[in-house]
């Protein structure tokens, strides 16, 4: 383990390789240079796997979370050391122009003069050499900024479906909830869950019911209004949030995707696959938060499978006034 000054050493040496060695100031480059110089300090975690497990996902973000600080703390020593120099060099120069002021023999003024011309020089040197040291920087910070903004918006995503995931329904819902709370909207939520779909993967393999989650998802979207959001909840269990929309809305928005469905099976290898699902669906009440309204969804679903499948309910039992 480097301590916090060894680290902003290594960072900064890790800088000006990157530069000598005319590379783009990226993570790979970044860390793999910091491995170099550190003995491998950092874990080497950037390789660009497309399914990359959520735990190493995480230790990735942390470490580039962690570069992002020892860059920060690089540049505020190189602008700290900067700011004492130019203190320095500018009592020196403030000195000699003073001695300047004072004397008028000639070899002393030409050695003043010489003082002050190298102390200019020096100053120069430095200005450029910070210069080129935080145009590193903050390149490389640019481009982990970005990095970070990519993996904050793959957090929130399923790999398999690029649906939202339930982390990222957690976040919507809350908020979307709030905003009808204030503007006094509706908002309804429908569970869907795939029918046998457990049968569907022993009859034509796993990879046929990724296929098939896949396909059920962009039919979905293609059948939803911009402002309606789909999350793959668990599963073969999807909710979509249909804000500003009553509960006939949301019938006649699930009564099409069965359509489609119906009409157009997944092409896979050679054979049709057919798939349906049931829905539960419920409107915010007044009394509802994020989770008493998936409980009625679901509650609605429950309705939907043990009455034959492949149709939409609504949760009665609480069901909003109309
Ligand atoms: P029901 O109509 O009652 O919902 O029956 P079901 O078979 O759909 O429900 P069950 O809960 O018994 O089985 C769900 C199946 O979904 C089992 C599981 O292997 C499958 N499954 C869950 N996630 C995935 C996935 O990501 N890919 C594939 N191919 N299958 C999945
Ligand atoms: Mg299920
Ligand atoms: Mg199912």
């Amino acid at each position: 383990m480097l301590t916090k000054n060894q680290a902003t050493q290594t960072a900064r040496e890790a800088l000006h390789l990157l530069t000598e060695r005319g590379l783009s100031p990226t993570p790979e480059n970044y860390s793999s240079i910091y491995n170099e110089l550190s003995g491998g300090a950092l874990r080497p975690s950037w390789t660009a796997e497309k399914t990359i497990a959520t735990e190493r996902k995480l230790d990735s973000d942390r470490e580039l979370i962690n570069l992002i600080l020892t860059l920060i703390s690089t540049a505020t020593e190189s602008t700290s050391t900067l700011a004492q120099n130019l203190g320095i060099q500018n009592k020196s120069i403030a000195t000699s122009v003073n001695a300047l002021e004072q004397t008028e023999e000639k070899q002393e003024i030409l050695s003043l003069l010489h003082i002050i011309s190298a102390t200019a020089h020096s100053i120069q040197r430095s200005v450029e050499d910070t210069g080129v040291e935080l145009a590193s920087t903050k390149n490389a910070l640019d481009t982990m900024r970005k990095e970070l903004q990519q993996a904050r918006e793959q957090m929130v995503l399923d790999p398999l479906t690029g649906a939202r995931n339930r982390f990222g329904m957690e976040i919507t819902l809350n908020q979307e909830i709030s905003r009808v709370r204030r503007s006094h909207t509706s908002l309804t939520l429908a569970m869907l869950d795939l029918d046998h779909f457990k049968h569907l993967n022993d009859t034509h393999g796993h990879d046929a019911g990724d296929q098939v989650l896949l396909y059920f998802t962009l039919l979905s979207k293609s059948v939803l209004r911009e402002s309606d959001v789909l999350f793959r909840y668990g599963g073969e269990e999807f909710l979509v949030l249909l804000p500003d929309t009553e509960l006939n809305g949301a019938i006649f928005m699930l009564e099409r995707l069965q359509q489609m469905l119906q009409k157009s099976p997944l092409s896979y290898h050679q054979k049709k696959i057919s798939v349906t699902f049931s829905a539960g669906i419920a409107g915010l009440r007044d009394l509802d938060n994020g989770a008493s309204l998936i409980q009625r969804a679901d509650r609605a679903l429950y309705n939907a499978k043990t009455l034959g499948r492949n149709r939409v309910e609504i949760d009665t039992s609480m069901a909003p006034l109309e």
